[in-house]
């Protein structure tokens, strides 16, 4: 059997495309969902995200700022630019992009949001609202793994689900939306007995480890449906400057035996920013009283 490839591209431009129709609907009455993007330091594959996602929220019409500050940056002046950010009518979402520089407090920063403005869904409270069952501003990927996984199987109720990694940006909050869809869910990790064994039970398998092609097809149950969350790197091959990208999953084989399947790239990682953009709108629907259709 060869896998349906749920593409995450397509289905990322079509999100995108909703929200641009959205936000000119919002613009109309005169609001403008405002994202302030902020990145210390230099980290090359920070600033490359940070360029997509002020291009995608210039795209659907938003505004978007990106705060650029130098890796030497104080925390007491990133605490600052925040707390400006927070008491900005026109910011509605704020995004802080990790990894920090050494020497800053990620958690401070985060705890330093104001939750209503938390666009990646890290602060405590919205972690808290999640697995509460209350609205919450919800982590982008594992937000756009659930889009993907609702639109190929429908109603989620009773199926098994096994998410692999559990960090507080997507294993976590994953396992919780698949609960509140009513999977029964299994979180496995670092310490998990028999992996392999535990895959195998999933009917939707995801995968948040970091590490290269780790789930191979005998991990896979026949028909399962497998997310691939992982971004990894491969070393380049001789005359290549830079490696392939790589999932956790073994993508050419597992397509043989599981039902429908994530690649990488071009899976979950463009619905990532998609839900960004989702998640400015919402909160700035959520700041001006505003309920979405
Ligand atoms: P973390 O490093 O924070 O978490 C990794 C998790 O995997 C941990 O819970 C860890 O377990 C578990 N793990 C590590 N090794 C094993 C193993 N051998 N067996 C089982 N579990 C293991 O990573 P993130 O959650 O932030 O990201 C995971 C992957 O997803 C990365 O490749 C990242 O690049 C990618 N990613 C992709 C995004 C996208 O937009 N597509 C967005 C976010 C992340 P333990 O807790 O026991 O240490």
């Amino acid at each position: 059997m060869t896998a349906t490839l749920i593409d995450g591209k397509a289905f990322a431009a079509a999100l995108r495309a909703r929200l641009a129709e959205e936000v000119a609907g919002l613009a109309g009455r005169g609001l403008v969902p405002g994202l302030s993007v902020v990145l210390v330091g230099e980290d090359p594959a920070s600033q490359v995200y940070v360029r997509s996602k002020e291009r995608m929220a210039a795209e659907a019409g938003m505004v978007s700022i990106a705060h650029r500050l130098p890796a030497e940056t104080a925390q007491d002046d990133l605490l600052a630019l925040i707390r400006t950010l927070n008491a900005e009518p026109t910011v509605h979402g704020i995004l802080v992009q990790l990894p920090l520089p050494a020497g800053l407090d990620a958690q401070a920063v985060v705890l330093a949001i104001d939750p209503a403005k938390d666009v990646d869904g890290l602060h405590p409270i919205n972690a808290g609202n999640l697995a509460s069952g209350v609205p919450a501003l919800v982590p982008c990927t594992p937000s756009g793994c659930m889009m993907m996984l609702r639109d190929r199987l429908g109603d989620l109720s009773g199926a098994n689900a096994v998410v692999v990694g559990r960090s507080n940006l997507m294993g976590k909050p994953m396992a919780q939306l698949l609960l509140a869809a009513n999977c029964t869910v299994t979180v496995a990790h670092s310490r998990t007995r028999d992996l392999p064994a535990v895959c195998r039970s999933a009917d939707i398998l995801v995968a948040a480890v970091g590490r290269p092609r780790m789930i191979g097809a005998d991990w896979i149950k026949p028909g399962a449906t497998v997310i691939d969350v992982g971004i990894n790197r491969l070393p380049p091959e001789p005359g290549a400057d830079k490696g392939k990208l790589v999932g956790d999953v073994d993508f050419e084989a597992a397509k043989e035996v599981a039902g429908a399947i994530t690649p990488v790239p071009g899976g979950v990682g463009p619905m990532t920013i998609a839900c960004l953009l989702d998640n400015t709108v919402e909160a700035a629907c959520r700041a001006n009283g505003i309920s979405r259709g």
